[in-house]
């Protein structure tokens, strides 16, 4: 039996094209598992004049495009608890309307004064916003008060911490959510249950046994429409400093005391307080970038819309990050990302290390020729764990080859699981802040990128240095090679 909550949710930017996509189809999920039912109501509030109707039948087309086969019924009584302000965040005079709003509909849906004000909008507007919902008395005396923001959660780590002073002046951390939406993907939440819920993996997951650890998020699609934002940021910070960071976070952590938003926060923070921020010469030589240039039917970055001929912002990244801790000296942590790959996938390989010796064809060979074990997480488009062990081939002789045992979730199971805005959603409703990026996160991913940053902000790159429809640039596979390794994924092997 599903938990019914109730609360007021408020979208700033809600005309817009995430709260249309994402947030009301998820907001609907939500209501026909039953975690929303009588004592809810939304405001969508956006600088267009829209009318309760027109908002109305927006949310409708939002859900019959998310979800053909749902039950409209039940939308058309879902989409009576919307209501549309149009209203400019940055008049305080608006805030007063707001109110009067908010506190009609807490009355009328008997919300008890449990409010979520969700920031789907440009981040310039975060803290303004929040200090204004505190000033203009949005907030409620008697229920919770949640802030949800998307990222990017500033552009450095002093736009970040000026931000968070902003937020602070308004709510406090444990009211704070900052979206990450890789921590709403099954997967990424399955890393945990996967380390602290067996034996077998947990007792190996270490430096004694672990050679190397690679994070690779690949996307098929280049800039697209994107470009305003995207020609500003570059992958490392928008893909590097806050999903990498999060995974990788997991990945490193100690097990929590608890499985409580708390105790795995303590510990994710320990992991990136122990993650080494390299000084700029490591830098240089530990990561690497690149940029997407032009194939057979695709156009290079630099010919995009939008996007200026000279352009040096980087559409790839693959770096190697290391832990200075007692689980993982020692082992390497390589990650990439980049726009115009191969395919669109996410995936995580944690490659074993081999047996010191392989008996089998010791002595006559005596290289290792053994594959190491690997223990790959799908995260999507699939979702599943494989385990690469060694076996004797059939038939006479001592042949030892791979092979994968192979878990894939099955239609059903996908069909049970939450999009990520459905999970991060109710997690909101429920107050549960395990799967939302803390302060203390964002800030020591933003230390670790900003010394990156800063140096490739003082070279000029010789770009594009891939072909789109390629795993990225030459210097990404060297960056392994270099250490004796290679990417477990790759093409044309
Ligand atoms: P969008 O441009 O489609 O929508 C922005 C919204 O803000 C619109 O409703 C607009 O009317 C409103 N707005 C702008 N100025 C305003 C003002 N002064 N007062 C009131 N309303 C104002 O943006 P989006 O794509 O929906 O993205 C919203 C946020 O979500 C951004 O922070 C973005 O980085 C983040 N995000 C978006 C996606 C996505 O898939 N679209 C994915 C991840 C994160």
């Amino acid at each position: 039996m599903a938990t019914e909550y109730s609360s007021l949710f408020t979208f700033f930017g809600g005309t817009g094209d995430l709260a249309k996509r994402k947030l009301y189809p998820s907001l609907f999920k939500l209501y026909v598992r039953g975690n929303l039912g009588e004592h809810f109501a939304v405001i969508g509030t956006a600088r267009d004049s829209w009318s309760d109707d027109q908002f109305r039948e927006v949310v409708t087309q939002s859900i019959r495009e998310d979800q053909p086969d749902a039950d409209m019924h039940a939308a058309s009584v879902f989409v009576t608890h919307f209501y549309y302000l149009a209203h400019d965040v940055t008049d305080k005079a608006h805030y007063a309307v707001m109110k009067d709003l908010v506190e009609k509909l807490d009355e009328q849906y008997s919300l008890k004064g449990n409010r979520i004000f969700y920031l789907s909008m440009a981040p310039r507007f975060f803290g303004e916003v929040a200090l204004n919902l505190k000033s203009e008395g949005l907030l409620s005396e008697d229920g919770s008060n949640r802030l949800v923001i998307e990222k990017p959660f500033g552009t450095d780590f002093t736009t970040a911490e000026t931000l968070n002073e902003q937020l602070s002046g308004a709510f406090e951390e444990k009211q704070i959510y900052r979206i990450d939406h890789y921590l709403g993907k099954e997967m990424v939440q399955n890393i945990q249950a996967l380390r602290f819920g067996n034996t077998l993996v947990e007792s190996l997951w270490n430096n004694r046994y672990i050679d190397n650890v690679q994070v690779t998020l690949s996307e098929k699609l280049g800039v697209e429409d994107r470009a305003g934002y995207y020609d500003t940021a570059g992958a490392l910070r928008d893909m590097v400093q806050n999903h990498i960071m999060q995974i990788v976070s997991q990945l490193a952590m100690e097990q929590p005391v608890s499985f409580t938003d708390s105790d795995v926060r303590v510990e994710k923070i320990k992991a990136l307080r122990s993650l080494r921020v390299y000084s700029p010469a490591e830098a240089a030589k530990n990561f690497i970038r690149g940029q997407y240039g032009a194939n057979d039917t695709e156009p290079a970055y630099r010919d995009e819309p939008n996007v200026p001929k000279d352009s040096a912002n980087d559409t790839f990244v693959a770096g190697k990050l290391l832990f200075d801790n007692y689980r993982w000296s020692g082992v390497p942590f390589y990650v990439r990302t980049g726009k115009r790959l191969a395919d669109k996938f996410t995936r995580i390989d944690v490659v074993f290390k081999k047996p010191l010796i392989d008996i089998f064809a010791f002595p006559q060979n005596r290289d290792n020729s053994l594959a190491p074990n690997v223990l790959t997480i799908y995260v999507e488009p699939n979702s599943g764990f494989s385990l690469q062990l060694n076996a004797k081939t059939a038939g006479q002789g001592f042949e030892t080859e791979p092979i994968h045992l192979d878990f894939q979730q099955d239609v059903a199971q996908k069909e049970e699981t939450p999009e990520p805005y459905e999970r991060l959603l109710h997690d909101t409703l429920k107050g549960d802040q395990t799967n939302f990026a803390s302060w203390d996160e964002v800030s020591y991913a933003w230390k670790f990128v900003d010394v990156i940053q800063k140096l490739w902000d003082s070279e000029t790159p010789d770009f594009p240095n891939y072909v789109s429809g390629s795993m990225g640039p030459a210097a990404s596979d060297e960056l392994l090679q270099r250490d004796h390794r290679s990417w477990i994924y790759r093409l044309n092997r």
